[in-house]
């Protein structure tokens, strides 16, 4: 696997995952939203010129790095492919989790995650709406979760392809039927239970960190209840309820913004 196709199934999988979070969304909408994807548009154009600048499918290179040297846990084993896969994919969702979890205590990440938050139009494309700040920061991180757990190449694929479906889908302005989106709720985080997470309401804020499974929040006690029959403000109290792409990046700037 080289990193150009690395590249061609990470871009495949991220396509596929925003068509069928926008079908769903058409279909079953929670609220009527018109979204904010002018700027959040704009935002991913940036991330994708910075990080196709620093990083272009560096993890990739990382994980071979750690392979050929004989680097982290899953490089000292001879377990299966399937669950070299499964134990990757855990593996970097819980990282995820903690380093989400870590961008809402520590008051220099925040500034740069309220970009995320700042959205008050809780659409498909807020999904896209980071600060490049924050992806640069969580790099280091996520390549040394990739060398530590030893991740190969297949590994962190079907990793990005299921974090792409899930980052896309939790975003979605979509309603679903309770007893369905209960049951999922076990196992998956919804766009119900992530709704909640971006609520302008602080108390609310603070819950619900996973992107992928909903195992971590219940394990670590930061999961909160939801369902799409709750209407949920989002957003950050103190700003204006419409802000463009030059606004949104210099936000880290201005503060920190967020209720009590
Ligand atoms: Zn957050």
């Amino acid at each position: 696997m080289t990193e150009i196709h690395f590249q061609i199934v990470k871009s495949a999988g991220f396509v596929a995952a925003l068509c069928l979070a926008v079908v769903l969304q058409r279909w079953r909408p929670h609220e009527a939203l018109g979204g904010s994807w002018r700027t959040n548009a704009g935002l991913w154009a940036v991330n994708v010129a910075v990080l196709g600048l620093v990083c272009g499918g560096c993890a990739c290179a990382v994980s071979i790095w750690a392979d050929r040297e004989g680097l982290g846990l899953l490089n000292q084993v001879s377990f299966p492919l399937w669950a070299l896969i499964a134990i990757s994919v855990l593996g970097l969702d819980l990282v995820s989790y903690f380093w989400h979890r870590a961008n809402h205590r520590v008051p220099l990440l925040w500034r740069f995650h309220q970009a995320h938050h700042s959205d008050s139009q809780y659409t498909v494309t807020t999904a896209l709406r980071f600060h490049p700040g924050e992806l640069l920061l969580a790099l280091p991180v996520r390549l040394f979760a990739v060398v530590m757990l030893g991740v190969p190449v297949v590994g962190i694929i079907v990793f990005e392809v299921v974090f792409a479906f899930a980052n896309f889908w939790e975003h979605g302005n979509i309603g679903l039927p309770s007893s369905l989106e209960h049951a999922l709720g076990y196992v998956i985080i919804t766009p119900a239970l992530h709704r909640r997470h971006h609520s302008v309401q602080a108390r609310l804020l603070d819950s619900n960190y996973g992107t992928i499974f909903s195992l971590w929040d219940r394990l670590l006690g930061s999961f909160g209840d939801s369902r799409s029959t709750v209407s949920v403000e989002t957003g950050l109290p103190g700003l204006p309820s419409s802000l463009g792409t030059m606004a949104v990046l210099a936000l880290p700037a201005r503060g920190r913004f967020r209720g009590e």
